[in-house]
């Protein structure tokens, strides 16, 4: 590479979508990362929830290793091992029947929308709309962009697939008034995460699923930021006790491999067909055994670890929550928001130069969304930076 400037190089030749930050990673490893100066950082947003339990775990790429001299790809057309034991695994952790792999959220999200959309169509006919929610966040490819509600997202991408009525988050009356014979699912994120770390609530959530039953609609749970134990349990319906009929998974899934699920109950297990939908690398054999592996890591231990780090950190927040500037803390588990009155950008901008890895949305909200294997000595210096910056701010 000589002397190359990667992030000229970067900025040269790839396409304008991110506004990144100032740093280029070298390596990473468990809680941390390293830039190519050799500055360490400690990574409090876990490569946005993908790197969920920590970086390049040693047996995930143990897994990867093994794997890639044996097999890197077998196309959808042929069985193979391990997408056959990663879907047997998810079923058989999970309220699931049946498991489409594939690569993205996004991707995932897609798939459970033409799911819906099948579903609607043999069980009534004209029946295609999906109800999402004010302030979600389903990814950037056409469906899903259409299912997000955040009409900053979608300026200048129209016409959208149509077929999205908007309900209001938590307020069950506004979505009992957006069902009409039209209506064949509801998509939610249990816990809304670039909107912002918003929770729902159980009895919310429990509500949804008594209407979807009374009407024959999925319910479903977009659980790509908020699952694979983010909130102390291996997926967030199992904390809310609230089962969806669909589920999507990413991120955190590979460990850093690029693969994703979609789930799906015994009600909507026949609805595809072969034919009715594919993707070329979906349960690519060295991202399947990174997952298998990821599933073995998020043990009762590991869980256990979540719930009591989640308690601790929210706790050691709450002081730093009494500031002028900040409007509330909320989240669960390890999977915080801070939302302030003042732009959360020079807090991100401090914290890095400390080294530490946060994240802000909605330009408001510090995110935090630390490695699930966080130890103490790792959230007291995540502290010790986040008080300094927040003493320097006031
Ligand atoms: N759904 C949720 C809840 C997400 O947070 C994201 C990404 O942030 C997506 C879907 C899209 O995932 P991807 O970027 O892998 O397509």
């Amino acid at each position: 590479m000589g002397n190359m400037d990667i992030k000229k190089t970067t900025d040269q030749f790839t396409f304008n979508t991110y506004k990144r930050n100032p740093i280029v990673i070298k390596k990473a490893q468990g809680s941390w990362v390293w830039d190519d100066q050799g500055k360490k950082y400690l990574d409090f947003f876990s490569g946005l929830a993908v790197s969920g339990i920590g970086h390049t775990l040693p047996s995930v790429v143990s897994a990867i290793q093994a794997q890639s001299k044996k097999l890197l790809h077998t196309s959808n057309l042929f069985y193979s091992e391990p997408a056959a034991l990663l879907a047997r695994e998810l079923c058989q952790n999970s309220f699931a029947k049946k498991v489409f792999l594939c690569n993205s959220g996004a991707e995932a999200n897609e798939t459970a929308i033409k799911l819906a959309r099948k579903f609607g169509h043999q069980n009534g006919g004209e029946r295609y709309e999906i109800i999402v929610f004010e302030n979600s966040f389903h990814g950037r490819t056409l469906g899903a962009l259409a299912a997000t509600a955040q009409p900053k997202f979608h300026e200048g991408f129209g016409p959208l697939p149509p077929g999205f009525p908007v309900a209001k988050f938590i307020q069950i009356d506004s979505v009992e008034r957006l069902i009409t014979p039209r209506t064949a699912a509801i998509l939610i994120e249990p816990i809304q995460g670039e909107g912002g770390i918003r929770p729902s609530t159980r009895a919310f959530l429990a509500e949804l699923r008594a209407l979807a039953d009374k009407h024959n609609l999925l319910l479903m749970f977009d659980s790509v930021q908020c699952s694979l134990g983010r909130t102390g349990d291996l997926f967030s319906y199992q904390t809310y006790g609230v089962v969806p009929d669909v589920m999507t998974l990413a991120k955190g899934l590979g460990g850093g491999m690029p693969i994703a699920a979609m789930l799906g109950s015994e009600k909507v297990a026949g609805v595809f067909v072969p034919g009715d939908h594919g993707t070329t690398f979906g349960g690519n054999p060295v991202c399947s055994v990174a997952a298998l592996a990821i599933l073995k890591m998020l043990s009762p231990k590991m869980l256990k670890n979540v719930k009591k780090q989640g308690e601790s950190l929210l706790k050691d927040l709450e002081p730093l929550a009494r500031y002028s500037f900040v409007r509330e803390l909320r989240g669960m588990g390890l999977m915080l928001g801070m939302e302030l009155t003042i732009p959360g950008a020079p807090f991100v901008e401090a914290c890095r130069k400390k080294g530490l890895l946060i994240n802000c949305t909605q330009q408001v909200v510090l995110r935090f969304l630390p490695p699930l294997a966080l130890s103490d000595a790792e959230r007291r210096f995540a502290l010790k930076v986040l008080k300094q910056v927040f003493e320097h701010v006031s």
